[in-house]
């Protein structure tokens, strides 16, 4: 899983930072997470193929998550986008982009299917490479996190038993496509050379919300967790006025999941300097990067 940072910046673009979005690749296939404004300048200067995108989930309806959307929308149908496009949304995004369509007399050329999202923690998306689940969180409207766990073949083959057999890459795949093959007056079983695959690949994204210990257990062992971390502890005062949190509680939000790994960011255009913020979330919970945009995270 491979993740790159388009815009992490909250309520409003600030000198070169963008607002919320985040591109997600699972074997080659590209899912977009949120859509500020100006994403569709982000994916242009990282070469992103727009019309790749398998969907789109949108955390919720505060415009430094959205307002980029009707734009890219827009022009994958200009760049003549045909398949299916699935937007995971709040209730409401399809009155509003139906509505500006409807006024500024524009068609999208190809089919959107809406997923509603609902405050409950439950599967929201799933594909061949992926299974998405909701986190409610807690900010002024409704807002979800995701979680996305990456899917895995069930087996997994033995480099011993390969070696011991002396199989070609043209015979495994022989044996995963047909169950069993035949080598050297042998029958060789797919079970037999494999074991049940346990791999797990995970990915939270936790953005925008006050600090809660209601949505961790959700997060339990998460390899990447992006949380936000809008404020310094210095100004929890405004964290909890405005439904956001600390450097300091995206820090804990790690350490209680014991996750592997955190990144923060959504931050406040107060910070000209994001050191002190990483810093602050570091002392608590050491593996911790900033989403800085451009950034990319293999894990
Ligand atoms: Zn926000």
């Amino acid at each position: 899983m491979k993740l790159t940072i388009l815009g992490s910046s909250s309520a409003t673009p600030y000198l070169d930072r963008h607002p919320s979005s985040q591109l997600l690749t699972v074997n080659d296939h590209i899912y977009l997470i949120d859509c500020g404004e100006g994403t569709l300048f982000r994916l242009n200067g990282f070469g992103v193929k727009k019309n790749k995108i398998k969907a789109i989930f949108i955390s919720h309806l505060h415009g430094d998550h959205y307002y980029g959307l009707i734009g890219l929308l827009t022009t994958m149908s200009m760049h003549e986008k045909t398949d299916e496009l699935t937007i995971i949304c709040p209730p409401g995004l399809k009155d509003i982009i139906d509505l500006q369509c409807k006024i500024s007399k524009t068609i999208i050329r190809f089919p959107i299917r809406f997923i509603e999202t609902s405050m409950v923690h439950q599967t929201i998306f799933l594909d061949a490479n992926i299974h998405v689940k909701t986190i409610p969180l807690i900010h002024k409207i409704d807002t979800c996190g995701f979680i996305f766990h990456k899917l895995f073949p069930k087996r997994k083959i033995r480099k011993d038993k390969i070696e011991e057999h002396g199989l070609s890459p043209l015979e495994i795949a022989d044996l995963v496509k047909n169950n069993t093959i035949v080598k050297d007056n042998q029958i060789i079983s797919l079970d037999t050379i494999s074991e049940e695959n346990t791999s797990k690949k995970s990915f939270a994204y936790c953005t925008d919300t006050r600090f809660d210990d209601s949505y961790i257990n959700y997060l339990y062992e998460v390899d990447l967790l992006y949380h936000e971390s809008t404020f310094l502890q210095k100004d929890l005062t405004r964290a909890i006025e405005t439904k956001h949190s600390t450097a300091a509680e995206a820090a804990h939000v790690a350490l209680k999941a014991n996750a592997k790994k955190l990144l923060i960011g959504h931050f406040s255009a107060r910070y000209l300097d994001l050191q002190p913020l990483l810093s602050e979330a570091s002392a608590i919970f050491s593996n911790t990067d900033l989403a800085i945009e451009g950034l990319t995270f293999e894990f």
